[in-house]
Parts: C-alpha cells; sequence; structure tokens
C-alpha cells in the first residue's frame, strides 16, 4: 500500500511536471512534437496514478468507460485540421459535462455537511461546468455551420443586462447553498441557470469572433477542472485544471487584442455586432482577373514578394505548392516572405502548422505587426485563399461585422494578386472591397491547382 501511495504520489509530480513542459514546448514550432509527447505521457501517468488509487472500488466501470470514450474519441480525433476548432468544441463540451456531474454527486454525497468554502468551489465548478457544456455545444455548432443555431451574431436590445440577470441568479444561488448546504432543492437551479447562460453566451457571437470564445471556453473549462481537484482533493487536478485554465485565459487575451475586441466583451458574450445587409443585394462590379502565366510573369519581375495565406490554402491543402512557389522565387532571388495573420485559417496557429508541415522555414513567417509595415515597399502581395484577414473594410466601415479587426495591410502593396476559387465571401460572410481596387488582379482557381500552374510557368520560363 506505501509502495503504491509513493508510486502514485511520484507519477503525479512527474506528471505535473511534464504539463508544464508540454505548455513550454508547445509555443514553438521547432519544439511543438516534443510538447505533444511530454503532454501525452504525463496524461499517461496521471491515468496510471489514478487508476491505482486504493478509492477506486470497481475497475469494471472504469473499463467500460475506457472502452466507450476510446469508441467517440478515436474517431473524432481523425477529422480534416480545418474542422479541428469544432472538434476541439466538443471536448470541451465533455469534459464540461464530466465536471458537472461529479460536482453534482459530489454534492448529493455530502449535502448536508458541506462546509462554506467546499460549497463556494463545488458551486463554481458546477456553473463553470453548465455554462461550458452548452457554450462548447453551440460554439461546435457555429462553426460546423449546422442550420441551428444561425452563425450571424443574434442581437437584440439589452442583451448584456440579460445576460448579466442569469449569471448573476447563479451566483445568488450558490451564495445561499453556501450558507445552506441543506436546501438541495435549489441545487438544480445551480445547473439550469448556468446551461441557459451558455447558450446566451454564445448567441450574439458571430463569424470572425468564434476563435476567441473557443479559447475562453478552454479557459474555462480548465478552471472548473481546476475546482473539482478542490472538490476531490486531487491536486494533480488543481494543477492540470490551472495550466489549461490560465492558458486558455492568455490565449483570449492575445486573441482579443489581435481582433481589436473588448475582452470585457467576449467574457459576458456581449460583443456580437448587428449584421448589416452587407452580404446581400451586391451588384456585380468588375474586377480584374489575369491567368497563371500573367501571375507568374509580375511574379517573377519582382523583387519582394509577400504571400499571405488563409483557409482557403488550408481546405485545398495547397501548401506543398505553396513550398514549390517559394522555391521556384528564391531560386530567382526573390526575397519572399509570409504575413501571418493571427485568426487567419479556422484555429490559432493553424497557417504556421501547414506552412511547417510543408518545411518552409521558419524565420519567414512574419507576424502582422512585423509585415505590415513593409507592404508599400513590397512589389507583389500574394493572398492564397485568405479573404477576412485582408479586408480593408475593417478599417473604416464602421457596421461591418469585423470593423476594428487589425488587417494585413496587402492593399498598400504595388500589386495584389489574391487565388481564390469566385467571388465567395469569407467566414465573416461580407464583402470585400480589395478585390475591387485598380492594384488587385484576381486568380480565380483552386489554390493548389492555380499556384501548382504558376510554378509550372516559372519553371517553364526558366529553363
Ligand atoms: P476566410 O475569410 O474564411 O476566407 C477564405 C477564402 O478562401 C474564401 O473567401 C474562399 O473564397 C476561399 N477558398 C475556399 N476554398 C478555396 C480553395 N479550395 N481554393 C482557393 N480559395 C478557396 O479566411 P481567412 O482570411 O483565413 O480568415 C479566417 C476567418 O475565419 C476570420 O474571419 C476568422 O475570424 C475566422 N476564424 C478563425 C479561426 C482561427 O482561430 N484562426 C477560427 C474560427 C474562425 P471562394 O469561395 O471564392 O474560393
Amino acid at each position: 500500500m506505501i509502495f503504491s501511495e509513493n508510486f502514485i504520489e511520484i507519477a503525479y509530480i512527474i506528471a505535473t511536471a511534464l504539463f508544464i513542459l508540454s505548455l513550454k514546448w508547445l509555443s514553438s514550432p521547432t519544439t511543438a512534437r516534443r510538447g505533444v509527447w511530454a503532454g501525452e505521457i504525463g496524461m499517461g501517468l496521471a491515468i496510471a496514478g489514478t487508476l491505482l488509487h486504493f478509492g477506486i472500488v470497481d475497475l469494471k466501470l472504469v473499463a467500460i468507460g475506457l472502452v466507450l470514450g476510446a469508441v467517440i474519441g478515436v474517431p473524432l480525433g481523425k477529422v480534416a485540421m480545418t474542422a479541428v476548432p469544432q472538434r476541439t468544441a466538443l471536448s470541451h463540451a465533455f469534459g464540461a459535462l464530466c465536471v458537472t456531474l461529479v460536482g453534482t454527486s459530489e454534492f448529493y454525497l455530502r449535502a448536508p455537511n458541506i462546509p462554506p468554502f467546499m460549497m463556494a468551489v463545488l458551486s463554481l465548478e458546477v456553473i463553470l461546468g453548465s455554462l461550458t457544456f452548452t457554450g462548447s455545444l453551440m460554439a461546435a455548432a457555429k462553426l460546423q455551420e449546422l442550420r441551428w443555431p444561425p452563425q450571424r451574431p443574434v442581437t437584440y436590445k439589452g442583451q448584456n443586462f440579460v445576460n448579466l440577470t442569469f449569471l448573476s441568479l447563479a451566483i445568488i444561488v450558490a451564495a445561499v447553498l453556501v450558507l445552506r448546504p441543506d436546501q438541495t432543492r435549489l441545487f438544480p437551479a445551480l445547473i439550469f441557470i448556468p446551461l441557459i447562460f451558455g447558450v446566451m453566451l454564445i448567441i450574439p457571437i458571430g463569424g470572425a469572433d468564434m476563435p476567441t470564445v473557443i479559447s475562453l471556453l478552454n479557459s474555462y473549462a480548465g478552471l472548473s477542472a481546476a475546482a473539482m481537484g478542490f472538490v476531490l482533493n486531487s491536486k494533480l487536478l488543481i494543477i492540470a485544471g490551472a495550466l489549461d485554465g490560465s492558458s486558455g485565459f492568455i490565449l483570449s487575451v492575445i486573441m482579443s487584442k489581435a481582433m481589436n475586441r473588448s475582452f470585457t466583451n467576449v467574457l459576458f458574450g456581449g460583443f456580437g455586432q448587428i449584421q448589416t445587409a452587407a452580404t446581400s443585394e451586391q451588384e456585380a462590379k468588375p474586377v480584374k482577373s489575369a491567368t497563371a502565366e500573367e501571375a507568374a510573369s509580375i511574379l517573377s519581375a519582382a523583387s519582394r514578394v509577400a504571400i499571405v495565406p488563409g483557409y482557403g490554402m488550408a481546405v485545398a491543402q495547397a501548401q506543398h505548392k505553396v513550398r514549390e512557389l517559394y522555391d521556384a522565387l528564391t531560386k530567382r532571388g526573390i526575397d519572399v516572405r509570409f504575413g501571418i495573420h493571427p485568426v487567419a485559417g479556422r484555429m490559432p496557429g493553424h497557417m504556421n502548422v501547414l506552412l511547417a508541415e510543408a518545411d518552409i522555414p521558419y524565420d519567414k513567417l512574419m507576424e502582422m505587426d512585423a509585415i505590415n509595415g513593409d507592404f508599400p515597399q513590397t512589389d507583389v502581395a500574394l493572398v492564397i485563399g485568405a479573404n477576412d484577414v485582408t479586408n480593408p473594410a475593417a478599417r473604416t466601415v464602421q457596421s461591418s461585422p469585423i470593423y476594428g479587426m487589425p488587417i494585413l495591410d496587402v492593399d498598400k502593396a504595388r500589386t495584389v494578386m489574391v487565388i481564390k476559387r469566385g467571388m465567395g465571401a469569407g467566414f465573416a460572410g461580407i464583402e470585400n472591397p480589395l478585390y475591387y481596387m485598380d492594384s488587385t488582379l484576381m486568380l480565380f482557381g483552386d489554390a493548389k491547382g492555380f499556384v501548382g500552374n504558376i510554378v509550372r510557368e516559372l519553371s517553364g520560363g526558366h529553363g
């Protein structure tokens, strides 16, 4: 027994260290793979330690849970990279449901003998768990573009007030239970009010703001797990939950800064904007288009090129062709760099992952603030499947849902070339004035095919 207790403690300490190292390593693409391994081994040790715990009475149930979890989890892990955000949201939903159920059973097992501090933590666990459960399901459905809930922000007058009222009600119920834990009839309200609040929180959030919310839900799920750690007296759960909660929180702050959104509004679900009629009744304005041959000759005459990838490059899986283009251009002595917007694609770091997969040198990937000053001296800005993150309406059109979001200033380059299949809108569902500028050439086609054609033209022209 002593041996196994010591073993459990040691396994937990190593798991904790591995979680911290994992977060550190995950923050750079060069060490990210190691970070994933560290996280996986840490989680394996944490599970092994927990299974050895003397408190476990029936391993059969645990085995059934493991099999069920694996049956659901393995297919979930095999989604396309573009669907990772909604998959992540689903994971948060499952985690949060689990936290809520554990909190509920702990309450009914212990009531009415629950000390005030324990009841306060248990309430926090259940409130955060319930709101994260419905909030994450809503976010996953919106990102998956299901018919309901609508993807556009749904806003109404007094929305912030309604949301704050729900949150306050939940806090009042929690306060009563802290003082009178024998009032077990009140406990269901502690679950159901935050369940509704979770839905209300996500309804006003649309389009471009969804990534920030996903990372905030990640943070809530972590904090609720940390609260669960207090209730179950598990140091490991407290540490892992706190790491998850704080890293998700920091990411949300970084992303709301990148999107120029108020963080308080993000916290209370009050940053939706009433969608204007931007998407409807667009008159057919003329755009200038060009062929791969023309694009190749413009590129080969350039000395500075900035490539701006977006969601379309991910869908088309064009990153390897983009690498070939990078090689073909640099071989000609052209300076090629990549402008990476913090929310390009469908998940944080999406473009970095794809370009790293294609072995594009990491020092060529420039963050938005680092490259924006260079666009006026750039001969060609080549936009590959990006739309919202290059939309100049974000600077000037106050009624636009992306107003205020910093963008990559590609419109300031001498020539802009945009590869996309047609005039389709991006994630925010709005028109992009970039496409109608005199300096813009539209290159219509699938990103992979079009970039491949340019590469062919460049090598044909070469030899
Ligand atoms: P975007 O605004 O979604 O635009 C992508 C463009 O790619 C579309 O306009 C589409 O136009 C084109 N496209 C699609 N398939 C293509 C293909 N096979 N070949 C060529 N083009 C293709 O993308 P973005 O500029 O990267 O902006 C990302 C947006 O997603 C932002 O609004 C962001 O807030 C949001 N978002 C980001 C995250 C995140 O964490 N990064 C998460 C969720 C949402 P056509 O149909 O005309 O081809």
